[in-house]
């Protein structure tokens, strides 16, 4: 009985998470083996997929007959059997297709790229075969696409059956390779060879002795031409002479940031742990140690050495025989922390991040992979690193939302971290100095084990925070982002010769009203959230639960008129910024002047040159950032994250706030933070400014509980989206009904309502937020609406389900 393979396969289409059957051909039995990727027909024509084997099987329910396997493009699994038992966690969990978690798990040259190639099968009009195909028997198809006269004549070509168009699959995952040499004859034979040279033949001497010192190994020829001091040409007069042979030597690319590598004889000593550190360190240690698949949260302010314990962790686990991996957001992989972990654990650490080429990521996964590296450092999808042996997992700042990815799969690399930790009995730690409520509950609860760093490391005092009621300033002077205080600061910093740096946050696109004279901004009397300014309808929505009213011409509140839109840009702030300091030098840091590649760092680099005195940016600026000239911090709008129509605004604005603040006097000098805002008395502002978590989460856990939002509840966001608005309302009111006739009664099912950019990419978007405790019936429930949505009846709607949703907008 031949075998059959199972395989998960690309049709973007018609997704479904069940393997296909697929014959085994006897050339590939015995080679072909589960986690390699194979190239499988699919469908009637002559269409070619990419596909990932996941099992054997010997019978097939299948009554047809199987199609085979047409070719192999791994000599070698690219999964184990971690990933993909990972791969199917991440599909049930997240409720995506199987195959998308696949590829989010592997780096992008192993996704198989199709294309479509024209090729002849009978005979052409020899005008034809000239014209198109110049005299070949295939052609890329992408070579005629943009030329409607020559597509017009292939599909005339075609409807006679002369020509045929096949899907084809593309591996590009290829190594890099160099030009290298290996000596084909012994040091005996060598030696021999010199007794044949004429006397002047320096440099084919020098050759000898070298070939004869590298004893049969094949070295890379630029470094073997460095090496001798001997040129290209005298290597290919001995191989002319037989005495080497050339052939290609595979090597990694290394990323531009890595290339001025610390030596491994000079990494840099641990340093002596305080006591806080030492405990922390000691429990991980402990737990690495026992195999404990422990969950831990350090929590510590910045500065309060907790780098120091992950990485003195690292070496612990690495010193068991084990390897390790450490998280950190995108935002705030900045050289400085990859530097720090490089310098102590020098070329075993591999780096893992989205400005990587293509190629680059390819290889440092190739180096993960074949266990070269040892140590992971990297963003969100770092977490898919094909470690084995893990001993043990970092996320730093686990508060961050970028930890979530919000495209399909939407999985959150915390959970993922918990899971691999499961499967490889290793503690997983969670540090933070502004843990989310999620994770600070559970470290209450005990679920979690707290360690606890609550001092800095250099004694020093966080700066002092000032806020800046913006009401009174408004009064008098007008509309205006800068208060007084703030302007006399920053020209004292500019006379002292020191720097500022000043923030506007800027979440999202989303409008709100807020009333300028008492603060006062619009909230729905349902959901105790802020209602979304829509100005196609002329009203103010709650994108929860559909509540609507008219935009208001006077606060509800104070009655005062001044009740405006809010929402500013950068680019308006940074010209009102040179009116008001003419003198002023000025680098402004947004999506906009950092899109092209690089120059996020061109611009920091001139501002640590001193080229700027004031550094304007959106929140990218907040983290992660060590300018020791940097004496005072400006936040120049606290409230806009507070106005969001999101549960989780105030957590949002006071971890930004107390990040911020981390930024101002760093190093000797004394720092100063400034916050604006027209909320003074909002306690997300007032605890920031007194360093208060606890205080903080208190309180919001509080609201939190009667409003029955996460840590009490867990929510699921699901969305529906279609060109005609109609046709988006109609399936997520199909969608409800399903719901409300399965779920349990106590789960709260919030719309079907617009979702607050309720078009986008000219595609209307409808959305239902459930909030449960506890329900069996859900998984299943959203399953079957996920399988459901890729039926004829959802035909170009697109739905998303997103389990804990981080955004609302
Ligand atoms: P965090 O990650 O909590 O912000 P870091 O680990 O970066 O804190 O430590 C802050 C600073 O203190 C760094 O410059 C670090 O080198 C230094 N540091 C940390 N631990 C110690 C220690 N035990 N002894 C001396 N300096 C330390
Ligand atoms: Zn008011
Ligand atoms: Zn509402």
């Amino acid at each position: 009985m031949a075998e059959l393979a199972q395989v998960v396969v690309d049709v973007p289409t018609m997704q479904t998470n069940q393997p296909y059957t697929y014959q085994v051909p006897e050339a590939l039995e015995q080679k072909l083996q589960v986690g390699m990727r194979v190239v499988v027909p699919f469908g009637n024509g002559h269409r070619q997929v990419q596909g990932f084997v996941v099992g054997f099987t010997d019978a097939s329910d299948y009554g047809g007959k199987l199609k085979p396997i047409q070719a192999v493009m791994d000599l070698q699994p690219v999964m184990d059997a971690e990933m993909l038992a990972l791969s199917k966690w991440l599909a049930d969990t997240t409720y995506s297709f199987w195959i998308a978690c696949l590829y989010t798990m592997l780096p992008n040259l192993l996704k198989g790229k199709t294309h479509r190639v024209v090729r002849v099968v009978d005979e052409l009009p020899e005008q034809d075969y000239f014209d198109l195909f110049a005299g070949r028997d295939t052609r890329d198809y992408a070579d005629f696409a943009d030329d409607p006269t020559a597509v017009s004549r292939l599909l005339k070509l075609k409807r006679a059956g002369k020509i045929r168009i096949d899907y084809q699959v593309e591996n590009r995952a290829r190594a890099k390779t160099v030009m290298g040499i290996t000596p084909l004859l012994s040091f005996e034979e060598l030696e021999e060879a010199r007794t044949s040279l004429h006397p002047n033949a320096h440099a084919q001497n020098r050759l000898l002795s070298y070939l004869q010192s590298i004893g049969g190994q094949t070295v890379v020829q630029k470094k073997a031409e460095r090496v001798a001091q001997l040129s290209a040409a005298t290597f290919n007069q001995g191989a002319k002479k037989g005495w080497l042979k050339k052939v290609p030597v595979e090597v990694y690319r290394r990323p531009q940031s890595q290339a001025a590598l610390p030596d491994d004889h000079h990494l840099q000593p641990a340093l002596k742990l305080n006591h806080d550190q030492q405990v922390a360190v000691d429990q991980i240690n402990a737990a690495v140690k026992d195999q404990q698949a422990a969950t831990f949260l350090l929590q510590g302010v910045t500065g309060s050495g907790k780098t120091e314990v992950y990485l003195q962790s690292i070496a612990q686990a690495l010193a068991q025989g084990r390897t390790a991996l450490m998280l950190v957001p995108e935002i705030s992989l900045t050289p400085q922390i990859v530097n720090r972990v490089r310098r102590r654990f020098g070329s075993q650490v591999a780096v893992l991040h989205s400005g990587l080429s293509n190629g680059e990521q390819f290889d440092e996964w190739r180096r993960i992979e074949r266990g070269a590296a040892k140590v992971v450092v990297g963003a969100r999808s770092a977490v898919f690193a094909p470690l084995k042996n893990l001993g043990l997992i970092i996320l730093d700042e686990e508060h961050e939302s970028s930890y979530k990815q919000d495209e399909a799969p939407r999985y959150h690399a915390r959970e993922v971290a918990k899971w691999r930790g499961r499967y490889h009995q290793a503690p997983v730690v969670l540090g933070s100095a502004t843990p989310s409520l999620e994770s600070r509950a559970r470290a209450l609860k005990g679920v979690y084990r707290f360690l606890g760093l609550p001092h800095r490391v250099n004694k020093q005092p966080l700066p002092p925070i000032q806020v800046v009621d913006m009401r009174p300033e408004i009064k008098q002077r007008g509309e205006s982002n800068f208060s007084r205080p703030l302007l006399q600061a920053v020209s004292d910093r500019i006379t002292r010769g020191e720097q500022s740096i000043l923030m506007l946050n800027r979440r999202g696109f989303s409008s709100f009203m807020m009333c300028r004279d008492c603060g006062t901004v619009l909230k729905c009397p349902n959901c105790d959230i802020s209602l979304t300014l829509h100005m196609d309808t002329r009203t103010m929505k709650c994108h929860y639960c559909g509540h609507e009213e008219p935009i208001p011409q006077v606060c509800p509140n104070c009655h005062s008129r001044r009740i405006r839109y809010y929402g500013t840009g950068t680019e308006k702030v940074e010209q009102e910024l040179r009116q008001l300091m003419p003198q002023a030098r000025i680098i402004r840091m947004d999506v906009d002047t950092t899109r092209r590649k690089g120059m996020h760092e061109k611009l920091l680099k001139q501002f640590g040159d001193h080229q700027a005195d004031i550094l304007l940016g959106t929140q990218m600026i907040a983290k992660g950032l060590d300018f020791p000239n940097v004496t005072l911090v400006g936040v120049l709008n606290a409230d806009t994250g507070l106005g969001l129509p999101d549960f989780r605004a105030s957590e949002r604005t006071f971890d930004l706030l107390s990040q911020v603040s981390g930024r101002a006097g760093r190093a000797d000098k004394q720092g100063q933070v400034i916050i604006q805002t027209f909320n003074p008395d909002h306690y997300a502002i007032r605890d920031a400014q007194a360093n208060d978590y606890d205080r903080f989460f208190f309180q919001e856990m509080n609201l939190r509980h009667q409003a029955s939002y996460p840590p009490y509840y867990y929510t699921v966001r699901l969305m529906a989206s279609h060109p005609e608005e109609a046709v988006a309302a109609r399936a997520m009111a199909h969608i409800k009904e399903k719901l409300h006739q399965r779920l349990a009664p106590q789960t709260i099912i919030l719309g079907p309502t617009p979702r607050a950019i309720a078009r986008m990419k000219r595609r209307y978007y409808y959305q239902i937020v459930i909030k449960y405790k506890r329900d069996p019936a859900l998984h299943a429930t959203l399953e079957e609406i996920l399988q459901e949505t890729q039926s004829k009846g959802f035909k170009d709607v697109q739905v998303s389900i997103d389990p804990d949703p981080q955004y609302f907008m």
